[in-house]
């Protein structure tokens, strides 16, 4: 078991729980129950969490909590032909019309 985060949002840390379940890694919510008895305990210790059964999965599990909380898909990408740039979501050119190349290929020349 790993601590993976802490929020003050009950909810934050449901939807957290339910991203890393999607993706197929085992979390579990913590404190859940403390959440309205803030003020005798610290807060850190009385705030939801979220832990990973697998410990060894915790950067997995981040990267599939920062691409959710990413609204773009991916970086931008800049046109073969024209030269233009566009946001990730485009999959062609909208000033010439060409298609999006794989990622990864770099124009030589
Ligand atoms: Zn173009």
């Amino acid at each position: 078991m790993k601590l993976l985060l802490s929020t003050a949002s009950l909810i934050h840390a449901a939807h957290c729980r339910n991203l890393l379940d999607a993706a197929g890694i085992r979390a579990e919510l913590r404190n859940v129950w403390l959440a309205g008895a803030t003020g005798d305990i610290p807060f850190q210790e009385s705030a939801p969490q979220v832990w990973l059964l697998d410990a060894d999965r915790e950067a997995e599990a981040l990267a599939v909590l920062e691409a959710a909380a990413r609204p773009v898909p991916g970086p931008p990408w800049r046109c073969g032909r024209c030269g233009e740039w566009h946001e990730a979501q485009f999959g062609a050119c909208w000033h010439c019309g060409a298609s999006r190349e794989p990622a990864g290929t770099t124009g030589a020349g």
